[in-house]
């Protein structure tokens, strides 16, 4: 292992920067210099921004979540947001707090999974910022993309009868965090004992839905080429009926979604059973599944049914008032914003 000091500061940026091939026509340079120069000049594009801070022992715990899945996942909820827009993510910054429990090698596992999640999404690292910290790993990435004027789509737009939409299924990323956080408990219990291994197996996908989210780009392709632009959209981080309730709110409409429509995992049931939870409460309010949650037009209904994972899951009324998901046996419940955050 080599100290970071051996490098220093700017050694260390050569050190992780310097493989990086830019990919985008819009990144005319991205790092080595004081700024970044990118070219958004198409008549028909807007520049879409984003950031998210993430610290270590809020955000994430490095006791069961390794490096290179953190760079990975921190890149791709900032993708999951320009997609959220119904954009294209192309560039992004990396700032890092580093204490000196790090060493060089760490931040190369750090920085291979951004890379990775930057090949496979097309996106330019184009730059960052680096200090040392006395309080553990700090990640703050900001990502820049574009959005075809007119297409583009906020939380707002959402009309009374349209159809609401998710992505894949919901509550498995939650499962995943719940079954690392046991293992934890167990381990510390034990007092970290030698050869105590952790009992991973047949949770994998759950596991990979928590440590390995993939923000949802081939949703966003499969509507674009369906001819259909939602007319209200967010990515699922805090939970289904937390967003959900955000797009009624700034839209100032209500909805009605059906319990037995909601999309849940085989693997998601299992494991909820197991750690005797209620298996709709994961799915409505547990967070960080990165998939999409949208409106769209009634009469886009039968196009919306043709494309694979895609699940209408209730619709939009006029009532601001009625936030309602009707349970299996037919009752109504109210949605509730249970949406769990670090504070
Ligand atoms: P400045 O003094 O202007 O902040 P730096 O020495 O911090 O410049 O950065 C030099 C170059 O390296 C810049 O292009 C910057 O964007 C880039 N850079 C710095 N830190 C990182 C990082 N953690 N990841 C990627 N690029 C970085
Ligand atoms: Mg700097």
């Amino acid at each position: 292992m080599s100290e970071i000091s051996t490098l220093g500061e700017f050694g260390l940026i050569d050190h992780l920067t310097k493989t990086i091939k830019l990919e985008n026509s819009s990144t005319i340079k991205g790092v080595g210099d004081d700024a970044a120069i990118l070219d958004y000049s198409g008549k028909d594009s807007r520049v879409l921004v984003t950031t998210d801070l993430l610290l270590e022992g809020i955000h994430f715990d490095l006791t069961y979540v390794p490096l290179k899945h953190l760079g990975y996942k921190a890149a791709m909820v900032n993708f999951s947001d320009i997609y959220a827009m119904n954009g294209m993510p192309k560039q992004i910054t990396v700032s890092i707090g580093v204490s000196s429990r790090f060493q060089t090698e760490d931040l190369e596992e750090l920085y291979d999974g951004i890379k990775l999640a930057c090949e496979r999404h097309k996106v330019d690292l184009v730059g960052g910022d680096t200090s040392a910290s006395v309080t553990g790993l700090t990640i703050s990435i900001t990502c820049i993309g574009y959005g075809k004027e007119g297409k583009i789509v906020c939380r707002n737009g959402a009309k009374n009868t349209d159809i609401i939409c998710v992505s894949g299924n919901l509550g498995a990323a939650y499962m995943g965090l719940q079954i690392l956080e046991r293992e934890k408990a167990l381990f510390q219990n034990n007092n970290g004992e030698e050869g105590m291994q952790p009992d991973f197996a047949g949770k994998e996908y759950l596991l990979e839905r928590q440590l390995k989210p993939e923000a949802r780009r081939d949703i966003i392709e499969k509507l674009d080429k369906a001819g259909i632009v939602p007319t209200a959209m967010m990515d699922i981080s805090d939970g289904l009926s937390s967003e959900l309730l955000h797009i009624c709110k700034e839209s100032k409409v209500g909805c009605r979604v059906y319990e037995d429509k909601i999309p849940i995992d085989y693997e998601t049931a299992v494991q909820a059973e197991e750690f005797n939870m209620n298996l709709v409460t994961a799915a409505l309010n547990g967070g960080e599944d990165y998939e999409l949650l949208f409106t769209v037009p009634l009469s886009s209904h039968e196009k919306i049914n043709e494309i694979e994972g895609i699940k209408a899951i209730g619709y939009i009324t006029a009532d601001e008032n009625e936030k309602v998901m009707v349970t299996r046996d037919g009752a109504e419940m109210t949605l509730k914003a249970q949406g769990w955050t670090g504070f």
